[in-house]
């Protein structure tokens, strides 16, 4: 299945070993070489499936010097995996470098996609997707953190990051400073796992949820932050008459009506629209 002098990026399960692919495994039998960020952490996930192919160590510290001599393997007929501790490499992980280089010397590069924290969240957070922004981990820093979320204030979009759980509840602290009380948020935790949970409301709702039980300021997860809600002043005469063509017509078009026939934007309308079909 695999051929030589290829780079494979290959997804692995953030939690639930059983979200591995067929085709990940079948490409970790049988590429010559594993890029893994952690040997010994991913040496555990390989002998789960009894792969037993040769790993190299490819983490941030080394990836930089070591991508080229990758890249030369492949040139030289080498199929070589690339995979991270957990999720999509790349994806707040290493392998960038890799890939960049890879591509910038005509290597054949192959995502084979599989889980990814960021895209899990989203998938059963009840916010909006049809447009986001994931802007991996916030800054340490608490000023640069507080200053990072302000830039989130207004976002027309829904805004997704990974978070440690040393830094959770200052982060919301946070979010509540910059964002207001008022802005839905979800954590979204241990996802795959056997304590996966979500928890869906004001920041501070989910402050009092962690601070009911320490064990739940434990593990892995995801913040995701509701787009800035359009304030539009709505005419009731207006909203009737949207909710009435909205169940005549396709929403788009009923946005445009009753956007030329009370003078407003359609665009607007539209977002608004979507927000009752949510
Ligand atoms: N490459 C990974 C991916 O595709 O999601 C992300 C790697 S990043 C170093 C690790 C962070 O991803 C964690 O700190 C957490 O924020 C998030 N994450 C990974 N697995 C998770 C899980 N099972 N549940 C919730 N968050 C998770």
């Amino acid at each position: 299945m695999t051929e030589s002098g290829k780079l494979y990026i290959v997804a692995t399960p953030i939690g639930n070993l059983s979200d591995i692919t067929q085709r990940a495994l079948q490409i970790l039998q049988d590429v010559d070489v594993i890029a893994a960020e952690d040997t010994r952490h991913s040496g555990k996930l390989l002998s789960h499936f009894g792969i037993q192919t040769r790993m190299f160590a490819l983490h941030d510290h080394n990836e930089k010097q070591k991508a080229q001599v990758l890249v030369d393997e492949i040139k030289a007929g080498k199929s070589i995996a690339l995979i991270s501790d957990a999720g999509t490499p790349l994806i707040s992980d290493p392998g960038y470098n890799l890939v960049n280089i890879a591509r910038s010397q005509d290597v054949d590069v192959h995502p084979i996609p599989g889980p990814s924290a960021v895209i899990t969240a989203l998938s059963a957070a009840g916010l909006p997707t049809d447009k986001f922004l994931f802007a991996g981990f916030l800054p340490v820093k608490q000023q640069a953190r507080l200053g990072e979320l302000e830039k989130y204030k207004n976002a027309e979009f829904t805004t997704v990051f990974y978070e440690s759980p040393r830094r959770v509840l200052d982060t919301l602290q946070y979010i509540q400073q910059a964002l207001g009380e008022d802005r839905e948020v979800v954590l979204a935790k241990e996802l795959t796992k056997h304590f996966e949970s979500f928890v869906k409301g004001t920041p501070g709702h989910i402050i009092d949820w962690l601070k009911a039980d320490k064990d739940r300021q434990q593990g892995e997860m995801v913040v995701i932050l509701s787009p800035n809600k359009q304030d539009l002043a709505l005419s009731p005469e207006a909203e009737l008459l949207l909710k009435t063509l909205m169940t005549e017509l396709p929403t788009k078009k009923a946005a445009a009506i009753t956007a030329q026939i009370h003078g407003l934007k359609k665009n607007d309308l539209y977002k608004l629209a979507l927000t009752w079909q949510e």
